[in-house]
């Protein structure tokens, strides 16, 4: 497998900028995942690596050797689309070997190679079917079957479970992060569900309208997003973000929002009469006291999600949600002390982190 490097790739489409300046470097058996809303440039990236669409500024490198000259045949990259894009008309075994066919290879290596491929995808039994017959899940293991069966340096995966329903995509995700450490390849993976990027991903790059916001393990995105673009976009429900100033009350930086205040630690001083934003992830806040920092909430309501519940509410003037335990009973109206880890505090100044 290869190595993948984004030199200041830029791509324009009219006047909408794809892709601004993108840099990034993907070890050789990397699991990279792009993840950011619709329209952020992910497809137009992964197009551009396989040699689909050109790029207006900016290297493609495998390997520390640029590829931009070389046609897609030629970079040897396999690519995996949402839509599966199998030949309806070919059996699964033909599917699977026709790369193989095209580019001449002997017909007992790739009879081999469709029976080991099949094999490692639990596939064996449909290699006679037609895609027609198959269920969406076996249909996606063809499609990972096609690009596998190559060898290619590079696998770029384009939302690929986006069309199985909500439990095989649990089930097909888990099989998909363990064939990655059968096969080690390098990979580089689309999605904009942040569910999927943090499981799958060694490395999880955010992006949004063409620029790359953050590069890290799944990890470090969520306890120290870089901006609050970042901060907003991973974490289900949204880390809870305010804006205000700070200011210095008792020798102490306070945070002064609206209609509330909290003591906070770790600010220089400089900052002192800023405006900035701080940012609170709901299971970073308690219900009772006992921590440093004590607020009281205005509860609105309550949702339960099987295996957590929130509690929604005000906080002054701001909307605050907060994990509570399972068996914790509020009603509308009621007031509750909060807590909150001074040292779970993001504090953001001009978007960035501080
Ligand atoms: P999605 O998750 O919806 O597929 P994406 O993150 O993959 O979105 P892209 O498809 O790469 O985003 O599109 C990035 C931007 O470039 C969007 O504003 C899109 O409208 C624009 N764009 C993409 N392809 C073209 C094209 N062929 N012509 C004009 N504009 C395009």
């Amino acid at each position: 497998m290869a190595s993948l490097t984004l030199k200041g790739l830029t791509k324009r489409f009219g006047r909408t900028t794809a892709l601004s300046c993108v840099n990034l470097h993907v070890k050789d058996g990397e699991f990279c995942v792009l993840l950011g809303p619709s329209g952020c440039g992910k497809s137009t990236l992964l197009n551009i690596v396989a040699g689909l669409l050109p790029q207006d500024e900016g290297t493609v490198l495998l390997d520390s050797q640029p590829v931009d000259s070389l046609s897609p045949r030629d970079r040897d990259v396999a690519m995996v689309f949402q839509s599966y894009a199998l030949y309806p008309h070919m059996t699964v075994a033909e599917n699977l070997s026709f790369g193989l066919r095209m580019r001449g290879v002997p017909k007992a290596t790739i009879r081999e190679r469709v029976l080991e491929t099949a094999r490692l995808l639990g596939i064996e039994d449909l290699l006679e079917q037609k895609p027609s017959r198959l269920s969406g899940g076996e249909q996606q293991r063809v499609a990972m079957g096609r690009a596998l069966v190559r060898r290619p340096r590079l696998f770029l995966l384009d939302e690929p479970l986006s069309n199985l329903d909500a439990r095989l995509r649990d089930s097909v995700r888990l099989e998909l992060k363990r064939l990655h450490r059968q096969i080690q390849g390098t990979i580089v993976y689309v999605t904009h569900d942040q569910v999927e990027a943090m499981t799958l991903g060694d490395k999880v790059v955010v992006m949004c309208d063409g620029k790359v916001h953050q590069v890290g393990s799944p990890e470090t995105i969520y306890s120290q997003p870089v901006d609050t673009f970042v901060a907003s976009f991973i974490g289900s429900p949204e880390m809870n973000l305010y804006k205000g100033r700070l200011i210095r009350k008792d020798g102490c930086p306070h945070f002064v929002g609206s209609g509330f205040s909290l003591k906070i630690e770790g600010v220089q001083l400089d900052l002192d009469g800023c405006e900035v934003e701080v940012g609170i992830r709901p299971e970073d806040i308690r219900i009772g006291q006992g921590v440093s920092v004590a607020l009281q909430v205005k509860v609105e309501m309550t949702s339960y999600v099987g295996s957590e519940k929130y509690m929604h509410g005000r906080l002054g003037q701001e909307s605050v949600t907060v994990r509570v335990p399972r068996e914790a009973d509020f009603r509308a109206g009621d007031i509750a002390p909060l807590s909150i880890n001074p040292d779970r505090v993001h504090i953001f100044h001009e978007g960035r982190r501080i």
